[in-house]
């Protein structure tokens, strides 16, 4: 074998070498290029189902809160018929330190607040956004704040008011139009 030959020889090894490593390195980027395009696919994939798990989540709760009758353990069956034994509605009416007023349903862990009125519910809560009330009571009257009020008062519950620090007015008993339900 001459030098050349020699050389060449060498030459062809080092161009086998350098082709090897491209096409490895080319084959690495290939793998992690769609390694990442599979991660981002799956976040998609996990995004999409959190969001409708959460969209399912929402609508399950909406469902319990709208056929829930806001009662402690009273229900009955009467002759096939689901009945409250008696007026113990299973809310507390809390005052937050702000003064921020709340009516919550232990139940379905609906919660009232000033401004809500029978057609709509403010949410988020202090915002202009009114969503359409789905709460109603036994009757099929829907629940604002004032009947919230009404439930939580110490007439028709056996909880009391908790309150975080300070006292604010005293309750004031809604007006005939509520809903009279036993
Ligand atoms: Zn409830």
């Amino acid at each position: 074998m001459t030098n050349e030959q020699q050389q060449q020889g060498k030459d062809d090894l080092l161009k086998d070498i350098l082709l090897k490593r491209e096409q490895r390195e080319a084959a690495e980027f290939e793998k992690k290029e769609l390694s990442e395009a599979d991660e981002k696919h799956r976040k998609e994939v996990i995004g999409m189902q959190r969001e409708s798990d959460d969209a399912a989540n929402v609508k399950r709760t909406l469902r319990i809160q709208a056929n829930c009758d806001h009662r402690k353990g009273t229900v009955v069956k009467h002759k096939g018929v689901l009945r409250a034994k008696q007026i113990d509605f299973m809310v507390n009416h809390h005052v937050f330190s702000n003064g921020q007023q709340r009516v919550k349903c232990e139940k379905c862990s609906m919660k009232w607040y000033p401004g809500d009125t029978k057609e709509y519910l403010l949410r988020p809560v202090l915002s202009k956004t009114r969503v359409p009330n789905h709460t109603r009571d036994s009757q099929g009257v829907p629940i604002g704040w004032r009947e919230a009020l009404w439930m939580a008062s110490a007439d028709n519950t056996t909880n009391t008011r908790t309150t975080a620090e300070r006292i604010v007015q005293v309750i004031t008993p809604p007006d005939a139009e509520v809903p009279k339900t036993k």
